[in-house]
């Protein structure tokens, strides 16, 4: 281990934990040692992770239910906030039922591997999210992997499979290191030409898209050819936790086959009372999500005009591509020492060469805030050779 672990340290691989301390009237900062940073590195997209009534609402249902659930949802751990937290999350998805899940990974692995095994087939698009990667590994069903957004390269894997028992088509609908979209339309048409299922995975886009945050899905108006819809309540939501929407056969099925609703502790009831409370202004506090949108457009017309490459998204994430594992570590330290927190994202997240800082947008910030921060990106770039 110790070797190995030199060698990482050797190759700029290797990964630390560090102390970020939230500064509770500054939302959208972080202090690290004795910085005070711009956070543009969290996934608190709605900048709700501070907001009052959610604090609220947590606070009481911590007095009133306590600290822990206490066992797993299927023995005495379904505390009475779930039931009206899963009926508003399916009326907000407009689908018969929902499930929560204790975050997105769990509820990735949990329903793949629910829904597929030895025998099936899922096609999955290269950039897809690790919790998605070890869901097929854990499902022991064949794992066809398409490049990515590569709709041809998909149809051609579907007709090689075309007799596999079960065919569980899932994509990321906003791929979370590059910021770009699926091209859910053509998923769907190859879904029904050859009779595969298709899961999405919402988890940067819910909350963000749609006329009350439903998701990409709904905001392309294609949620009902949609079999499987999962995001989380652990970014724009700002606190913890996934869900799963479907049909009421899906939903039962996933309680009596997903191994981590089963085998695992039911979360806490105050998240859970929480996460009711950020349902409701997810759904209506629209200035929210146009501030956001805001941000991100600014951001990224700023860095692109600046001569960055920051790939080809339209979405909140920005990925600022450097290649080398070392000069997005550098890239990462001189921004800090500039006041921003921009992490430096490395293999095995990303693909080999492709390092990069990762900034993510909040609403929680504004356009002087952005553009004091895009000025010195600027600046870093141009005394470190990035742009020219
Ligand atoms: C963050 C993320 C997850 C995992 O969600 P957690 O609630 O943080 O466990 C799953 N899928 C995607 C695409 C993600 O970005």
């Amino acid at each position: 281990m110790k070797q190995e672990l030199e060698a990482l340290h050797r190759e700029s691989l290797e990964r630390r934990l560090r102390t970020h301390v939230s500064i509770p009237e500054s939302p959208g900062y972080v202090m690290c040692g004795e910085r005070v940073l711009l956070d543009l590195s969290s996934n608190d997209y709605l900048g709700l992770a501070r907001h009052p009534a959610i604090i609220e609402a947590m606070r009481d249902a911590l007095l009133k239910e306590g600290a822990g659930a206490g066992a797993s949802r299927l023995v005495t751990g379904n505390r009475q906030p779930y039931a009206q937290l899963e009926k508003a999350l399916a009326t907000w998805q407009n689908c018969d039922a929902a499930l929560v899940f204790a975050n997105g990974y769990t509820a990735n692995i949990g329903v793949i591997s629910a829904l597929v095994g030895r025998g099936d087939v899922v096609f999955s698009d290269q950039l897809n999210h690790a919790s998605i990667v070890d869901g097929i590994i854990l499902s022991r069903a064949e794992h066809a992997r398409y490049r990515h957004n590569d709709i041809e390269h998909l149809r051609a894997l579907l007709y090689k499979f075309r007799d596999k028992r079960r065919k569980l088509i899932v994509t990321d609908t906003v791929f979370s290191m590059d910021g770009d979209q699926a091209h859910l339309l053509d998923l769907i048409a190859l879904k029904q030409e050859f009779n595969a299922l298709l899961m999405v995975d919402e988890a940067h886009s819910g909350g963000v898209y749609g006329p009350r945050g439903e998701g990409l899905a709904s905001a392309l108006g294609v949620k009902n050819d949609v079999d499987i819809h999962m995001g989380t309540l652990s970014k724009s939501f700002g606190i913890y936790g996934a869900y799963v929407c479907g049909s009421e056969t899906l939903i039962k099925w996933l309680m009596n086959k997903a191994r981590p609703l089963i085998y695992s502790t039911a979360l806490p009831p105050s998240l859970i009372a929480g996460a009711i409370q950020a349902l409701k202004l997810v759904q209506t506090e629209h200035w929210r999500r146009k501030r956001l949108l805001a941000a991100s457009e600014f951001f990224r017309s700023s860095l692109c005009k600046a001569g960055f490459n920051i790939g080809n998204g339209d979405s909140a994430i920005v990925p600022l591509m450097l290649g080398h594992n070392h000069k997005a570590l550098q890239f990462s330290s001189a921004l800090e020492n500039e006041g921003i927190a921009a992490i430096a994202i490395r293999p095995p997240t990303v693909p080999e060469g492709t390092a990069r800082i990762r900034f993510s947008l909040s609403a929680a910030h504004s356009l002087e805030e952005l553009t004091d921060a895009i000025t010195k990106i600027c600046r870093l770039g141009l005394q470190l050779g990035v742009v020219e």
